[in-house]
């Protein structure tokens, strides 16, 4: 909150309060405290806090973490009876020993608020009033110095007052510089930095160069874009000067906009013969944001090609496409590396024949590492009340867990019903249809009803098929040219079933189900089931008599509710399309 009426203020100055920070803003300057991003500064003193309880445990540092009581109070009774309670008996044997081994060792401890000798270096490049800073030096504990920077000396001078008011000034320095010559000058490899966070208002493409080459070895990059309508598709041509990606206007554009910001940063690593690992990567609001580990190998950058794509969307009905760079193929202790061969499509779309559009290239891997975001929302889940935004944190990093890591990209059901003019099917009731079909589905943080799924797209478009048959669109009302028309013209290949699995449940690990351990991931009781579903799903069914093994005998069985629902939207639907008529004559009168 905010409020004046603290000592030592200037005229017109108001303390903006958040986290452990007490930020001096001049009044005049109060717009430019954001209270919207109070969940990414959260987020990134979390992901930063568990990024430093990894990366010093290297260094023989331990940090102690406000709140995490819990954690400390087993081990004493530990050591005290050597009993093992249960958290323990859970973990592998071998894990087990690996830490008794490193509790044998003598640890630092590292606090909040402490200077650490052996603690993290840390950048923040566009530091404004330094709230961030303020905040890391407050609330992340492990670190060795935080340099705030800002290329206007008002805001250098504002920083350093905030560093003077928190009490912080021993860890925390303001600069005021280019923030790219900061870090141009930190290249070598002793003054790079630990942690390089970057919070522009827009893009920070114009840092990202000097920011791969500034980061230690091993070290994070923490990059917020805001130029969310250039990402999502709005002006391709500018989203490719600044990222070297053209991005399309789609229904998986924010997913989109996170792989073309980690296609630049890998690009622009590479150069160096330094590639990225994405740690956790959220479209959030109104901005995107990512977390990447930089690491240097001349032989894993070769594989660079291979981890991006371009992408073939099709205009007329949504059905995308991905093409990598370049092949690698592994030859006995060796990799071989060719070009790539395609296109993957024809010139028209098979499913609407409508023509396709050229995207990309985007990062084409995984865009999160799900131990250490399982890592994060352990430690937020077993310490809620260390930030305001936990519950969202929580919500979020959940979802995040559940994503197919391995699928990019994603359909949007309301879309997919949309194009052939038919009414939506239960969110349940499609996901359960491509299990029954064999392949693997989740959902997406960063889209209501997104369906993420290695089925291709026909199998989708089969199953739409089949939910048509039972909720019948007027067929004289569309064009022979529509994507509606053409997909439906064609019969499925398959029978839907859209009986309900049992193993279906978008909420597994979802909030407080997904009981968790300080710092340590999921309890593994639900760590188990998550990987049993992802394994039934895993398989695919190749025969029919798989099939017929399946519970569901019937077409399609639905529940009387489940009908009458659908009854709802039929009628609506019908209205829609008579109310449509009746203007259009109207109109043409
Ligand atoms: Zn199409």
């Amino acid at each position: 909150g905010t409020g004046p009426g603290e000592p030592g203020l200037l005229p017109g100055e108001t303390v903006v309060r958040e986290g452990k920070a007490a930020i001096l803003f001049p009044s005049a300057n109060e717009v430019f405290y954001n209270p919207v991003q109070e969940f990414n500064r959260d987020l990134t003193c979390a992901v930063i806090t568990e990024f430093a309880r990894e990366h010093l445990a290297q260094r023989g540092v331990r940090i102690l973490v406000p709140g995490e009581k819990d954690r400390v109070v087993v081990r004493l009774s530990e050591e005290k009876n050597g009993t093992e309670d249960q958290e323990a008996s859970e973990q592998p044997e071998k894990e087990r020993q690996k830490e008794e081994e490193g509790d044998k060792k003598e640890f630092i401890t590292a606090s909040v608020g402490e200077r650490c000798e052996q603690g993290l270096r840390v950048l923040e490049g566009l530091a404004a009033s330094g709230l961030r800073s303020v905040r890391f030096a407050l609330e992340v504990p492990g670190l060795k110095s935080i340099t705030a920077n800002d290329y206007s000396a008002k805001a250098a001078a504002l920083i350093a007052r905030n560093a003077q008011h928190n009490n912080v000034s021993h860890i925390l320095q303001a600069r005021q510089r280019d923030a790219s010559m900061v870090m141009y000058e930190a290249r070598g490899k002793k003054e790079r930095y630990d942690v390089i966070d970057l919070d522009p208002y827009g893009s920070p493409s114009p840092f990202l160069d000097a920011a791969v080459q500034a980061v230690s070895e091993g070290g994070l990059l923490c990059i917020t874009c805001t130029d969310m309508a250039v990402m999502a598709g709005n002006s391709g041509e500018t989203c490719y000067s600044k990222y070297g990606s053209m991005s399309i206007k789609s229904r998986y554009c924010h997913e989109m906009a996170l792989r073309i910001i980690l296609h630049s940063l890998d690009q622009r690593a590479a150069v160096y013969q330094r590639y990225i690992e994405p740690l956790l990567s959220v479209s959030v609001d109104f901005y995107i944001r990512v977390f990447v580990r930089v690491k240097t190998g001349q032989a894993v950058v070769k594989n660079s090609a291979s981890k991006h794509a371009l992408l073939y969307n099709c205009v007329g009905c949504g059905a995308f496409h991905l093409q990598r760079m370049g092949k690698k193929m592994s030859q006995g202790k060796h990799m071989k590396y060719s070009a790539a061969t395609g296109p993957p499509v024809g010139p028209n779309c098979e499913h609407c024949r409508q023509r396709h559009q050229l995207g990309g290239p985007i990062w084409a891997e995984p865009i999160h590492d799900i131990k250490f975001v399982q890592k994060v929302l352990g430690a937020i889940s077993g310490n809620p009340t260390r930030f305001r935004t936990s519950k969202r944190i929580e919500g979020v990093l959940s979802m995040v867990t559940e994503e197919l890591q391995d699928v990019p990209l994603y359909y949007v059901l309301d879309h997919l019903s949309s194009t052939v003019h038919c009414n939506t099917p239960p969110m349940l009731q499609f996901r359960s249809a491509l299990l029954h079909a064999g392949y693997r589905v989740s959902l997406s943080h960063a889209c209501k009803n997104a369906v993420k799924t290695d089925a291709p797209a026909g199998v989708l478009w089969d199953i739409i098929r089949c939910w048509e048959k039972s909720n019948p669109v007027k067929r004289e009302r569309l064009s022979e040219t529509s994507p509606a028309h053409r997909i439906l013209s064609a019969e499925p290949t398959l029978q839907a079933c859209f009986e309900i699995r049992e193993d279906e449940n978008p909420q597994a690990n979802w909030g407080p189900k997904a009981r968790a351990k300080a710092g340590g991931g999921i309890s593994s009781e639900l760590e188990d089931k998550r990987k049993q579903f992802q394994g039934k799903r895993k398989k695919p069914i190749t025969d029919s008599s798989q099939l017929k093994s399946l519970p569901c005998k019937k077409f399609r069985k639905v529940r009387p509710l489940d009908y009458n629902i659908c009854s709802v939207f039929r009628i609506i639907g019908t209205l829609r399309v008579a109310l449509l008529a009746v203007v259009t004559k109207l109109v043409s009168i």
